[in-house]
């Protein structure tokens, strides 16, 4: 496959664009270097890059595409609204709806407020949940992410309940003394941490089904657990939701798993496309936030008219007959095919699956938490993954990330995308 105008423009936006990329995990530094492909269209389940090769798409922008690119509804609502006018700075009718929208589906949401990103999502549920509690420390889960906010940006300590260390350069040991981090799924870690540190944490940041090391699920009881524990210490359960809400089911990962939180992060699906955030949760902890109360949050384009648009349209299109079931069924197909294959080629491999999310991990143990997921095999990642690209498949470039469909995916696409696998795999065991 010929990629010289990526190779080209690669090139030029490493003399003009740090690194030549936008976000780092665009980079192919997790697939042992490489060019990035430049795309130039997509459409549906499709992409083209700037030399007019034709892949399928399993990226979905990191989560937010699952309606598909450029799907027509959602094109014709972001259309209508710039000829409406982008930005007003005022309220507008289209926020109205669309929080309505989202506490319909999400209930725990008693009150919500927009913003522009995860990032800023997390990062305000995180000061509304201390000046509700009057508390500072946080606790995460080792190898989630929650954004690049500098509170987050927190690496665990040398051991279970031990304070964080910087995991960027710029973010103070001061911030990072505020953040504990446990293993994921570990409820004894989680409970030794609060009886070490209990009066003093605000809240717990939980992916209530992990995105960001894999799509790793909870345990049986361990969300409840979590609840239990960290209401008794007087804190308050913050769900990042920003990769999983309306991923599995119209709603939110709490929903289809039963098990509510104090407030909730969103972002992604619920934009469509477009640069959106969102949290919201109990009254009595939102009443917090400005102009009501004395944690402060705002935006110049929270809550944008093409924004709102566009997440409107696009749950509009997630709330019709039969979306799950088809990302349900085109992922269970992925899932047996690839299995299938890793075991004719003789190659370690299991797959992560909920839903229409899925990771392959090239390894033979059950991935429950980071450490596992950072054991799995990267080099035979990052040749399966150049077999793939190379054969029209567009995977993310790294091994912690999982495979998105979209309702434009069909079983074809599915057929297609086993048959390089087959190859890659072979790759793989060579
Ligand atoms: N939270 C989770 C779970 C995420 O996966 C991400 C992004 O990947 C974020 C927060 C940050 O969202 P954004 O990139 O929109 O700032």
């Amino acid at each position: 496959m010929n990629r010289n105008q990526s190779e080209l423009l690669f090139s030029e936006a490493q003399e003009h664009i740090l690194g030549g990329v936008n976000s780092p995990s665009r980079a192919f530094k997790g697939v042992g270097g490489g060019t990035p492909v430049f795309m130039k269209r997509a459409s549906g389940a499709y992409f083209w890059d700037e030399d007019d090769n034709q892949y399928i798409d399993y990226l979905g922008a990191y989560g937010p595409i699952i309606a598909g690119h450029a799907h027509p509804a959602i094109s014709q609502a972001i259309q209508t609204a710039a000829e409406n006018g982008l930005l007003y700075g005022t309220p507008t009718k289209l926020e109205n709806q669309f929080a309505k929208k989202l506490k319909d589906a999400i209930p725990s949401l008693e009150k919500v407020r927009f913003v522009n990103s995860g990032t800023e999502a997390v990062m305000t549920t995180i000061r509304v949940a201390r000046a509700y509690t009057g508390r500072d420390k946080i606790v995460k889960f080792a190898g989630c992410y929650h954004g690049h906010s500098d509170l987050v940006l927190v690496a665990a300590g040398s051991g279970p309940a031990t304070l964080g260390t910087p995991d960027s350069a710029g973010v103070t040991k001061n911030i990072a003394k505020e953040v504990i981090t446990v293993p994921f799924n570990d409820i004894e870690a989680y409970r030794a941490t609060l009886e070490k540190w209990g009066d003093e944490i605000a809240a717990v940041l939980v992916e209530p089904i992990v995105g960001n090391f894999g799509m790793v699920e909870p345990a049986p009881g361990f969300l409840q657990q979590v609840n239990e524990l960290t209401h008794k210490h007087g804190a308050l359960v913050i769900y990042d939701e920003v990769i999983t809400a309306f991923r599995f089911m119209y709603g939110g990962a709490q929903d289809y798993l039963g098990v509510y939180p104090d407030m909730t992060a969103l972002g992604k699906i619920i934009g469509g496309g477009l640069p959106i955030g969102a949290y919201g949760g109990r009254v009595d902890i939102m009443e917090k936030v400005a102009p009501l109360g004395p944690a402060y949050q705002a935006g110049t384009m929270a809550g944008n008219p093409a924004s709102m648009s566009s997440g409107i349209a696009c749950l509009d299109v997630l709330a019709e007959d039969g979306v799950y079931e088809h990302l349900n069924h085109l992922g269970e197909m992925l899932e047996d095919g690839l299995m299938k294959l890793a075991r004719k080629h003789h190659v370690q491999a299991t797959v992560n699956r909920v839903k229409g999310a899925l990771t392959l991990y090239f390894g033979s143990e059950t991935i429950t938490n980071y450490d596992q997921a950072n054991a799995t095999n990267g080099e035979q990642f990052s040749i399966f993954f150049k077999s793939m690209l190379n054969q029209g498949i567009n995977l993310a470039p790294s091994k912690f990330e999982a495979w998105f469909l979209t309702i434009k995916h069909t079983e074809q696409d599915i057929i297609k995308t086993l048959e390089a696998a087959d190859y890659a795999f072979a790759e793989v065991a060579a």
